[in-house]
């Protein structure tokens, strides 16, 4: 016997899908939804209907942008020749946040784990080679974070950047094992990348 109708049914099941959002918690939210006015609902389902259709990687560094080129590649004022390699946007997000690094950036959309099936054709590491071969670098700094894919990923990295002449550092181990880039404060991230060191 369904418990609900089936359009809560489907709502439920698709929240569920969404990351770190379990059966209890689809329920909980699906029931929301259904109890918000209107107007409320419609203004979420367009807001996420415009995002996806508008929100693209930027043709240079992979970031999510409504734009083809994002504002960091566009910003003439920007140090071109130096890329720093984030795992995700949000990455990105907290290195501008520091208002400090005047170089440009490459997104990965995520880490090298064999655990879970992610080889290097699963992330934007082709994208960022192409990338090295094209233009005039000088540095690649390599800020992915520090758990055991962060560092498979730098590694995997390193190696095949390295042979093109191209210098490649890694952000200093100030940022403790397994943090997420985007939760660590300002000052730990700016000495993280001032204390790099040549991989
Ligand atoms: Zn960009």
């Amino acid at each position: 016997m369904e418990l609900y109708s089936g359009p809560i049914n489907n709502l439920i099941s698709e929240l569920a899908a969404l990351p770190g959002i379990g059966e209890k918690s689809a329920q909980r939210l699906a029931f929301h939804l259904i109890n918000m006015p209107p107007s409320k609902v419609d203004r979420l389902a367009n807001v996420i209907v415009e995002a996806k259709h508008k929100v693209r990687y930027c043709k240079e560094c992979y970031t999510l942008t409504d734009d083809e080129i994002c504002p960091v590649c566009a910003n003439e004022k920007r140090d071109h020749s130096l890329i720093m390699v984030v795992e995700n946007p949000r990455d990105l997000a907290a290195y501008e946040k520091t208002g400090k690094y005047q170089g440009v950036y490459h997104v990965l959309h995520g880490a090298i784990s064999p655990m879970i099936g992610i080889g290097p054709n699963d992330i934007k590491l082709k994208e960022l080679l192409e990338r090295i071969k094209n233009a005039d670098v000088k540095e690649v700094i390599i800020a992915t974070n520090s758990s055991l894919e962060g560092e498979t990923t730098a590694m995997y990295i390193s190696k095949l950047v390295k042979p093109l002449g191209v210098l490649v550092t890694r952000i200093a181990s100030g940022v403790p094992v397994g943090g997420d880039l985007e939760c660590i404060d300002e000052v730990t991230l700016l000495r993280a990348l001032e204390g790099r060191t040549e991989l």
